[in-house]
């Protein structure tokens, strides 16, 4: 199995962001929805593993619930300035 490299927390944050979408009141397009992954990961610590994807998917569910928090709070506030500045009409 190939090891690649990756940023947990990009995972968690998209991850995140779909399971939210529907309760962010803000436009949820993949424009938007990056824009707010920007916004998040900008802001949070990255967490890099050496990993295989299947093993980067069983991890992914080991979070501990304090960053899980911290996660949505950083999300919720991406969504609020994307919603006043979206970056298309
Ligand atoms: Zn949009």
């Amino acid at each position: 199995m190939e090891l690649v490299l990756r940023n947990m927390t990009e995972d968690i944050v998209l991850r995140k962001i779909d399971q939210m979408k529907n309760g962010l009141d803000c436009c949820t397009c993949e424009h938007c929805r990056l824009d707010i992954a920007s916004y998040a990961l900008n802001r949070l610590p990255a967490k890099y593993v050496a990993t295989t994807q299947g093993e980067l998917l069983s991890r992914l569910d080991t979070l501990e619930p304090q960053f899980d928090a911290t996660v949505m709070t950083v999300i919720l506030q991406g969504a609020m300035i994307v919603k006043l500045h979206p970056r298309h009409k």
